[in-house]
């Protein structure tokens, strides 16, 4: 007779046992290269033509790549997007957000850069400060920022946008890391009625396994707010001066070594991040070109070994799995765990230590799939047994939902 189960039989695992990559794009804004405005003491070419904007949205549906994409509320302090933007005409600014909305928003999250990425923001005289938002730290607090935060929330969220987090420009507000993270949390609670909220501030281009962190957590209401690392740095920056991406860094032409080859054997979570000037590369667009490439050897070399996920979507994943509680009941040829979850959660996927050969699993009384026990991927609805462990793969919702392995008696 086997020892009964416990919960610490069971695991949570990564989506149909498939490791999450994001795709981290920071800096873009309507039609305009804010390279021109912050970097003013170089050369760099002021417009970004929609012609570049569409190219990039074809190239993320082209590869199902998923992550985030920043859209700067207030560019560089010249004004907001919401209204007419010196420098670019109206019927180039509007077509660029319909570009983001319609096509982009869709895979990416888009979030907001604090406002301006360069001077900070009066949110009151709708005016540039005397310092910048990279170093602003010291004049703001969590108060403040949360209204800071929640200003700019609010012109992505009119424009359809449907924003979900923040990105900093460089490391801005590091220094007060835990208001940062409350102040926006908060503020895309009260903007979008979102009740999970990720931002992106730290890079991790060494340890062999780079996870998202949870930063704050209400269990109970299902709050929560995450850090989102990136794993890899920019390959592409220095198109904006004529030298080639470093593609070899992340991931080589044969798919056997590079950062992101590592991340994979280590079973991480993949990630890097680019910019918008690096993918346009003053002009030349080397950098998008050279994106493909990437992507084509991550897809070549990773298949659907690894998920593509919004940062949204990923951090409601770790949140799900940090919060739902097991409970077990012995029965008569079978066993029922018992999931209790505040959060929803797609493709929720469990692995549980059970020596049975069990013959069918139940999720809330309805049959899954049973797949052959060698799969390296799983689809929602499913389930396999290898090894003396069983997994599964379904959607969770809120509240508790019983889970039935049968086997023969
Ligand atoms: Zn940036």
């Amino acid at each position: 007779m086997p020892a009964p189960l416990s919960p610490a039989d069971v695991r949570f695992d990564w989506p149909g046992l498939r490791l999450p990559a994001f795709l981290i794009v920071d800096d873009p804004a309507p039609c305009l290269n804010l390279a021109h405005y912050e970097q003013y003491f170089e050369p760099h070419v002021r417009d970004v033509p929609n012609a570049f904007t569409a190219a990039w949205a074809d190239l993320i549906a082209e590869f199902g790549v998923r992550g985030k994409f920043s859209v700067l509320p207030v560019p560089a302090g010249i004004g907001r997007i919401d209204r007419p933007l010196p420098g670019v005409p109206e019927p180039d600014r509007r077509e660029f957000l319909r570009i983001v909305r319609e096509r982009v928003s869709p895979q990416m999250d888009t979030c907001i850069e604090f406002l301006t990425h360069f001077l900070a923001w009066d949110i009151q005289q709708e005016r540039p400060l005397d310092y910048t938002e990279k170093t602003m730290g010291p004049f703001t607090n969590r108060d403040h920022l949360t209204r800071y935060f929640a200003y700019g929330l609010h012109i992505l969220h009119a424009l359809g946008l449907n924003p979900t987090g923040a990105t900093s420009p460089g490391y801005a507000c590091m220094d007060i890391e835990s208001d940062y993270q409350a102040a926006i949390r908060e503020a895309v609670r009260a903007v979008t009625g979102n009740s999970i909220a990720w931002y992106f501030l730290h890079v991790d281009t060494r340890s062999p396994v780079v996870l998202p962190r949870i930063m704050s957590l209400d269990a109970e209401r299902g709050e929560a707010c995450v850090a989102m690392i990136s794993a890899g740095s920019d390959p592409s920056w220095n198109t904006q001066f004529g030298q080639p991406s470093e593609l070899n860094r992340l991931i080589t032409a044969d798919g056997q070594s590079g950062r992101l080859v590592t991340l994979f054997q280590n079973r991480s979570v993949i990630s890097f991040h680019t910019h918008w000037q690096s993918l346009f590369s003053e002009g030349q667009w080397t950098g998008l070109q050279d994106l493909r490439i990437l992507l084509k050897r991550i897809r070549e070399h990773f298949g659907a070994r690894i998920l593509w996920m919004k940062c949204s979507e990923l951090a409601r994943y770790v949140v799900a799995q940090a919060t739902t509680r097991v409970t077990i009941t012995p029965k008569p040829a079978s066993v029922e765990i018992m999931l209790h979850a505040t959060v929803a959660c797609p493709m929720f996927t469990v692995r549980v230590a059970i020596p049975q050969p069990v013959q069918q699993i139940l999720v809330g009384g309805v049959p899954l799939r049973a797949l052959p026990g060698t799969r390296t991927t799983m689809e929602a609805g499913s389930w396999q047994q290898e090894n003396g462990e069983a997994v599964w793969c379904a959607d969770l919702t809120p509240g508790a939902t019983s889970v039935v392995l049968e086997w023969k008696s």
